[in-house]
């Protein structure tokens, strides 16, 4: 059977561009007879409250697209032991080390940069001897990163096609851990989709670019990784982005002026998965549903859909 996922980090209401990739998780699972699970990705424990998660399981039950699994879902601030077997896994052969550097250090104007406008780490912290750990430790907690190799780690993305990305070249040694002790998204959701026997995953083409990094996880960790999918982006009638902040696209707004039908049916349209915006539901989408009926470039949202 197949598992997909909805793993919103629940910083806000759920936007139309958070809808549409709940929706396509589920039209993806649910066409081949599969079950789709709830992770909450609070591992920010301070950006995520669970007021905000509650809100998701209800917006995402009030629209027909409920997930399957246990309730109350998983929730990642609860899982920091669990991660830190797979930390200490990691180290113990001798790929993780810790980082001292500075945010003004780490983002100099002189730091390469990924076309996503990340820095690419210059590994200022790798050699660092033990007496020079010990010294630096006494003024400040480091976070942790794991070496990467000189490789380049492809993948054929479900919707998208081919990407690849040479590691130590495109991305350097990523985050596991945080000083403050939060561990990073990149490690947080390879385990959890693995230990959640999740075999698709769905979601926005921002994350393309960190697939590759997971795989290597996945690899690294002997862990089964899932299929990709990635989703263009949705954008707002005038090409913006859409975030959490355009308030007139969230679900607490959208909920006051429409059925749970009219919302799907609108976003469908917009998505390519029907032909007018005619209110319809999530079951009668699924009879035929198909990955080609989706745009690879960026949707923007037709002006006075919503
Ligand atoms: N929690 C991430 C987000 O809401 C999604 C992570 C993922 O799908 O891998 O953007």
């Amino acid at each position: 059977m197949s598992t997909g996922r909805y793993a919103p980090s629940p910083s806000g209401r759920m936007h139309l561009g958070n809808l549409m990739c709940c929706l396509l998780a589920w039209l993806s699972a649910k066409s081949k007879g599969g079950q789709v699970l709830l992770r909450i990705e609070d591992l920010d424990t301070q950006r995520c409250p669970r007021s905000y998660a509650d809100a998701i399981v209800d917006d995402l039950a009030w629209l027909g697209l409920a997930a399957d699994g246990p309730m109350p879902p998983v929730y990642q601030s609860d899982r920091s032991e669990i991660y830190q077997r797979y930390f200490d896994e990691l180290s113990r052969r001798g790929l993780v080390y810790p980082c001292f550097c500075s945010r003004s250090q780490l983002h100099a104007a002189s730091a390469p940069h990924r076309s996503d406008g990340q820095v690419i780490y210059a590994g200022t912290c790798r050699g660092l001897t033990p007496a020079e750990i010990a010294e630096r430790s006494k003024t400040r907690a480091p976070a942790w990163r794991v070496q990467v190799p000189d490789e380049v780690i492809a993948f054929e993305d479900g919707h998208m096609g081919h990407y690849e990305e040479n590691l130590a070249r495109d991305c350097g040694d990523f985050f596991l851990r945080r000083a403050d002790g939060v561990f990073a998204y990149q490690l947080a959701v390879v385990v959890d989709d693995a230990l959640m026997g999740v075999d698709e995953v769905v979601r926005g083409s921002d994350l393309l670019s960190s697939t590759p990094r997971q795989l290597w996880l996945y690899r690294e960790l002997g862990l089964t990784p899932p299929k990709f999918y990635h989703l263009p982006l949705l954008l707002a009638s005038d090409g913006r982005r859409l975030s959490k902040r355009d308030g007139d696209q969230s679900l607490e707004n959208l909920r006051e002026k429409y059925t749970p039908e009219e919302i799907i049916g609108k976003l469908a349209f917009a998505c390519g998965l029907q032909a007018s915006p005619a209110p319809t539901t999530p079951q009668a989408l699924a009879r035929t549903f198909d990955w080609s009926q989706v745009p690879k470039s960026d949707i923007v949202l037709p002006e006075n859909l919503f």
